[in-house]
């Protein structure tokens, strides 16, 4: 049994497999969703504490870790009625927030937390539901040296990796770098795939072309059968990334691809893709440029 009492808000597709994760290798954790039901299921699959709400989930512990939608949600959960700052802090605890949410969000919520007598840290990750599942996250944090120490065994049991990058707010930037390349990545191959099909070459021929040459990626290989069977059943839901792009159009992301892609994601989005996974993009692209 580790010593550290974890508190972990956030019992979604990526917060349950990670929960598991830190159970497995033996951390006393304490578990809030919003939705109690999430919580409850895993009560009775792992024996963990359940807390009713966010101040409660903060009483007695040494770390708390929040993995939620967005901006709005983490806020709720900080500064809402019954929030994590609603009440007096255990002397010395270190917050992680593990979402994907922008540089400001961060920075307000530290300032809120350094006068509460706390330490803050931005710890987005990179990998989806299965590398959750697995222990393959990459973690990419900002903040103070010694709390990045202090979380290292945690980060241990939930990544492959974990990198601290600068101060907070630098693992945000990272994330929102790295949902850039992915989302210009998804969308270069899906309109890789449109134009090969609407002069005569099927999906399956050219992903095979790619996945057999110098271009192929992990992200070509594991969508390719996605795009394939037409099968969009979400890992990562195609509204999360166009948050994130939003994201980094807010921190001033301003470039052609970038721009492209921010378009394609709205548009996708108002189509009604939104809850399908990110390579609907292909969905998308598909029906708007048919010819
Ligand atoms: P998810 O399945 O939608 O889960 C979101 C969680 O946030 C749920 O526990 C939800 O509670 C909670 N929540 C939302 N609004 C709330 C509010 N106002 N108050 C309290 N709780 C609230 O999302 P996810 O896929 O786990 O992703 C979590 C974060 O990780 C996101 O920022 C996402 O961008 C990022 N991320 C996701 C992936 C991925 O592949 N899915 C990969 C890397 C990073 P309920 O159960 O009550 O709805």
């Amino acid at each position: 049994m580790n010593h550290l009492k974890i508190g972990w808000a956030g019992l979604g597709n990526m917060g349950a497999p990670m929960v598991t994760n830190l159970v497995k290798a033996g951390f006393n954790v304490k578990v809030y969703n919003r939705t109690t039901a999430k919580a409850a299921e895993l009560q009775e699959k792992l024996g963990v504490q359940v807390a009713t709400c966010p101040k409660h989930l903060v009483e007695d512990v040494d770390i708390v870790i929040t993995m939620l939608t967005d901006d709005a949600a983490l806020k709720e959960v900080y500064e809402g009625p019954e929030g994590i700052l609603s009440v007096t802090l255990p002397i010395d605890m270190l917050a992680i927030d593990m979402s994907t949410v922008s540089p400001d969000t961060t920075r307000q919520l530290a300032a809120l937390c350094e006068a509460a007598g706390i330490w803050y840290m931005d710890a987005p990750v990179s990998g989806s539901v299965k590398p959750a599942e697995e222990a393959q996250l990459v973690i990419m944090a900002g903040g103070r040296a010694e709390d990045f120490e202090r979380a290292k065994p945690i980060f241990n049991a939930l990544g492959k990796a974990a990198y601290l990058l600068g101060e907070n707010g630098a693992g945000n930037y990272a994330k929102l770098a790295i949902n850039t390349f992915l989302g210009i990545t998804l969308q270069g191959l899906s309109e890789a795939v449109v134009f090969a099909k609407n002069n005569g070459v099927s999906p399956e021929q050219l992903l095979t072309l790619i996945n057999g040459g110098p271009i192929a990626s992990v992200i070509s290989n594991t969508k390719s059968r996605n795009i394939i069977n037409h099968d969009f059943t979400p890992a990562f839901p195609l509204s999360l990334l166009a948050k994130d792009i939003r994201l980094a159009k807010g921190q001033g992301m301003d470039t052609p691809m970038g721009n492209a892609l921010f378009t394609t994601l709205q548009e996708a989005v108002a189509k009604g893709l939104g809850a399908a996974d990110m390579i609907a993009i292909y969905q998308y692209l598909e029906q708007e440029y048919a010819v």
